[in-house]
């Protein structure tokens, strides 16, 4: 009889996690172990696999996990601490109504958010096409030639802007201008970005800008519009003052407003910055939001991070593709742009979608009700004897009072009616209206404010109807926007709902097949662990309310960082990175800091393994730091001994080592201890970069084997989808004696004395997300997360295993016991040989994959022409298989084109991806037949995913820039 324990089943969600059943995995075993060896249990072979040095040494102290039911119980409690007022607070947050057919259909929707970034582009049109609208709504609402992706905040994006004019720029100052009335966490980012730069921030009030300016030089100056405390200022003559100093001009600007207002690129803005958030978001707590970055066409080349473009398919057809990467962090390293790589790609998609439901019409309609309502208000705080500070005003009004007492007691009077506003000075507050204001909403902050003078009238919305907008009637815009017919046509339900649809059935997501990469850890987002985050307990809550209301974030803060502590052996951690990248800009940061505060601040030299990944170079070069490349040898590990070598050379100066753990080849380096210890010897701290935490949880941890500082990526290791590029969580991890160095948030009144700053706009981060990896650990427990991690490895060694008699794979471990001495948690297929034999590149290979329906592994990292494949521990066996038949298959066509059977330059890899329409065309005049170009296995018939394009032309789109919606007409 089974116990009432087992009937009670609080592993289940293991079990669904996990791909391979308890069954299969003794024949994979038997796959995986050497000839004559033997591989008993899934532990003996992480034994063989992972250097017995860095095994931890105790079991991780997590709670023991419960069912998904019970784990949501408790996470509904927690969330339940929060408490969700009605926001006034504004401050770059404002309340938005997500429209139920993009709540569900996107936000809520595996197809959307389990998606990868668009690097191959023929499996992505639908989110790029969704991109390349949200970069069309950028440009035409801030009137400027030429805008990207997403960007990670609006914080964030105005320090990228004041970086994009310092490289852009002419002058040679060193001196950034930011204008009084900036979004306080702005200016606070703004200022931990500069300082490592050598860059000086000045505030100066918008009233002496042209004075100052004239005094002293500045290559950049940041102005807001409208402005936080909501004066809608005419910015002609600071743009102009700006540009006779020979600085460039920044402005951030609010979206809504500017359906209304002459946008930035008519003013004469060189740059253009903002968020989206309020275009469909909920504010959950700060994030995630997309925020866009915009500019004069002069700058295209600069802009950071990703942009979609316009270019041809092989059959001529127009396609998207990722524009411009060569920009990139990941080609051009510590010369990079800037270190952007997981960025906000769902909420992008969210806002776009925002604009393309509601038109230019229906977004007019919202703002002019926004413009209204506040006009309204203001008429009646005038009718009650309060003063405003300003005569104009888009969504925000800021109310003189008496003394700081009485600014308290309005606060509290707010607050009790269910109510937050913002304490915008010692004697005003400031109320920001929104989208979802309604006249009932105007009656209880007028009653508020009445008490507060103590008078008994009320005014009245219908008296007051008619009032006109505080909009200046020179700064109306005339120019159209949204003119394209995608912002025109899907309007109903019945047709967003298809247009959703329509878009999401051309990509590949993991709802359809595995998707393996290499280093991205595409592993299960399940559907428990996403329902919390449209709670409206997480979703409704200001990043800025009163600290008490945040009860339950604080909270879920407490206990996901403790639970990671655990997981990774460090002391303390930050979860306020919104990406792996920010997370090592944090603990480089965090390092930098620790240096200076010994009096070692010279110290500024990052050895970076040349195996390193991107970002890690592109982070080192963001905090002023120099980068001095370390060998590695054939496997990807480094070398020791020119580790030495420039360990001594560079003694004086170090400041760190950046590493990677496993390394980006997926080797476990038997010596990290060692590597650690010299590093520590010459004064260096070590930076474990923990993208590949999928291989350690529970088995080794990063800060007891000899690590100083990781970041993690909850996007990958911790179950947060991602998004088709975004978001993701980058916590910052550090031993002890970093602890003090990590992020604060002086916005938040969270100051860490001595400490680095902020590097997102909101104290949390993307917190909203943080629901998602706190449901995995809750429903995993300790030994679920090591059996996750005995899993991955598992699952990864028998691709290795089978598909090692076709490739060359790339064996990094040096076991007896498994077949070629076993890799990690990922494995690296060679296709240079081939390429040189037959032509075929592992570009052919990856696009092939298509037409097999699976998304192909990393492309060319940490390696060019390889395939990097990480199978995850949540593919099942019989999918493993399928990617295996797929991948012999092709080795098959591989051996024809080899054998002269398949011209080199006409065979089903070469022309891979095959659409349907290619293949229905009248005239079929190539070497091969359309089955084999469309059905190569027999199981393809059963259900097939058609290509939507063919093979993108790179060059092409590059050559020919185009980066907005395609006008219609060239489509067809
Ligand atoms: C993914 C990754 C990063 C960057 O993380 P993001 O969240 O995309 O910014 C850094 N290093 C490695 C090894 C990675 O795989």
């Amino acid at each position: 009889m089974p116990t009432l324990a087992d009937l009670e089943n609080s592993t289940e969600f293991l079990a669904r996690h996990l791909g391979p059943r308890e069954a299969e995995q003794a024949s994979m075993l038997n796959a995986i172990a050497a000839d004559g060896a033997a591989l008993p249990s899934r532990r003996a072979l992480v034994e063989a696999i992972v250097p017995g040095a860095i095994a931890r040494t105790q079991a991780m102290d997590l709670p023991a996990p419960v069912t998904e039911a019970q784990a949501l119980a408790e996470l509904k409690a927690i969330a339940g601490k929060n408490q969700v007022l009605k926001s006034y607070i504004g401050q770059g947050y404002h309340g938005t109504l997500t429209p139920g057919v993009i709540l569900r259909n996107i936000l809520e929707n595996p197809a959307w958010y389990t998606a990868y970034t668009p690097y191959q582009a023929e499996i992505s049109q639908g989110r790029m096409e969704a991109l390349i609208n949200f970069q069309t709504m950028v440009t035409d609402l801030t009137g400027m030639d030429m805008a990207n992706a997403s960007m990670l905040d609006e914080a964030t994006a105005a320090a990228e802007a004041m970086t994009l004019a310092a490289r852009a720029g002419k002058s040679k100052s060193t001196r950034f201008v930011v204008a009084h009335d900036v979004l306080p966490q702005s200016l606070e980012v703004i200022r931990t970005r500069a300082k490592p730069l050598g860059i000086t921030v000045d505030v100066v009030h918008c009233t002496e800008l042209a004075a100052n300016l004239a005094a002293t030089p500045a290559f950049g100056v940041l102005l807001q519009y409208p402005g936080v405390n909501g004066q809608v200022r005419d910015l002609r003559p600071l743009i102009a003052a700006t540009h006779a100093a020979g600085a460039l001009a920044i402005v951030a600007a609010d979206l809504l407003a500017l359906t209304l207002l002459t946008p930035p690129g008519e003013l004469g803005a060189d740059i253009a910055l903002g968020s989206t958030q309020r275009f469909g978001m909920p504010m959950g707590a700060g994030g995630p939001h997309a925020a866009y970055l915009a500019c004069k066409d002069a700058f295209k080349r600069s802009l950071p991070g990703r942009i979609v473009g316009v270019s041809v398919d092989a059959h001529g057809a127009p396609a998207y593709r990722l524009a411009l990467q060569t920009r990139e962090q990941h080609i051009r390293r510590e010369k990079a742009t800037s270190n952007i790589c997981t960025a906000q790609v769902l909420p992008a998609v969210v806002a776009s979608m925002y604009a393309v439901y509601h038109g230019p019409v229906g977004l007019k309609r919202i703002a002019e009700r926004v413009a209204r309502y506040t006009a309204i208000f203001a008429a009646g705080l005038k009718q009650l004897g309060h003063t405003l500070l300003h005569d104009t005003a888009f969504d925000t009004l800021q109310v003189a009072l008496p003394d700081t007492a009485h600014r308290d007691r309005l606060l509290a009077a707010a607050v009790a009616a269910g109510c937050n506003l913002r304490a915008a000075s010692a004697d005003t507050v400031s109320v920001s209206l929104d989208e979802t204001t309604t006249r009932a909403d105007l009656q209880t902050l007028w009653r508020l404010f009445a008490q507060l003078a103590g008078r008994t009238e009320r005014p009245s919305v219908e008296a007051l109807a008619e009032t006109p907008a505080l909009l200046p009637a020179e700064l109306m815009r005339s120019s159209a926007y949204l003119t394209h017919p995608v912002f025109n046509t899907h309007h109903s339900e019945t047709e967003m709902l298809r247009y959703i649809r329509q878009l999401s059935d051309k990509d590949l997501a993991l709802d359809r097949s595995m998707i393996p990469l290499g280093s991205c850890t595409m592993k299960l987002n399940a559907t428990s662990e996403m329902i919390p985050i449209t709670w409206p307990e997480f979703a409704g809550v200001h990043p800025f309310a009163p600290a008490d209301q945040l009860a339950g974030y604080t909270e879920l803060n407490e206990l996901l960082t403790g639970w990671l502590v655990q997981a990774t052996g460090y002391a303390g951690i930050s979860l306020q990175p919104n990406a792996g990248s920010q997370g090592e800009y944090a603990g480089l940061l965090a390092i930098m800091a620790w240096h200076a505060s010994r009096g070692e601040g010279h110290r500024k030299i990052c050895l970076i393994p040349e195996s390193a990944h991107g970002t890690n170079p592109a982070s080192a070069q963001m905090v002023g730091m120099q980068v001095v490349v370390v060998k590695c040898d054939a496997n990807g590990s480094v070398d020791l001994d020119d580790l030495q070598a420039k360990c001594e050379k560079h003694a004086a100066n170090l400041a760190a080592i950046m590493i990677t753990y496993p390394s980006t080849y997926g080797v476990f380096e038997p010596r990290v201890k060692e590597l650690c210890a010299m590093v520590h010897r010459f004064g260096g701290r070590v930076y474990v970069d923990g993208a590949n935490m999928n291989a350690l949880v529970g088995i080794a941890a990063p800060g007891e084997f000899g690590g100083d500082v990781s970041h993690l990526n909850l996007h990958k290791t911790f179950c947060i989808p991602h998004g088709g590029g975004g978001p993701g969580v980058g916590p910052v991890c550090v031993v002890e004696d970093l602890v003090p160095f990590l992020p604060g948030h002086a916005t938040a009144g969270q100051v860490r004395e001595g400490g680095v700053g902020a590097v997102s706009a909101a104290p949390l981060g993307n917190a909203a997300v943080l629901p998602i990896s706190w449901m995995y650990i809750r429903m995993m427990g300790a030994d679920g997360l090591t059996a996750a991690t005995e899993t991955a490895i598992l699952n990864a060694n028998y691709v290795a295993a089978r598909l090692a008699g076709h490739y060359d794979i790339h064996f990094s471990g040096g076991s007896e016991v498994v077949k070629g001495g076993g890799v990690a948690h990922e494995c690296i297929l060679d296709l240079r040989p081939l390429k040189d034999a037959t032509g075929v590149s592992a570009e052919d290979v990856a696009k092939r994959l298509i037409d097999y329906g699976f998304h192909a592994p990393t492309l060319s990292f940490p390696v060019a022409g390889t395939l990097m494949v990480e199978p995850t521990e949540s593919e099942p066996l019989a999918e493993l298989d399928r990617f295996c038949n797929a991948m012999i298959a092709i080795r098959e066509e591989i051996r024809q084109v080899e054998a002269g059977a398949l011209p080199r330059e006409d065979n089903p890899l070469k022309n891979a991806p095959h659409t349907a329409a290619s293949l229905l065309a009248s005239d079929w005049a190539h070497a091969y037949s359309r089955e084999m170009a469309a059905y190569p296995v027999n199981s393809l018939r059963a259900g097939k995913y058609w290509s939507p394009v063919g093979r993108v032309d790179n060059v092409y789109g590059d050559r020919n820039l185009f980066c907005s919606c395609v006008p219609v007409g060239l489509s067809e």
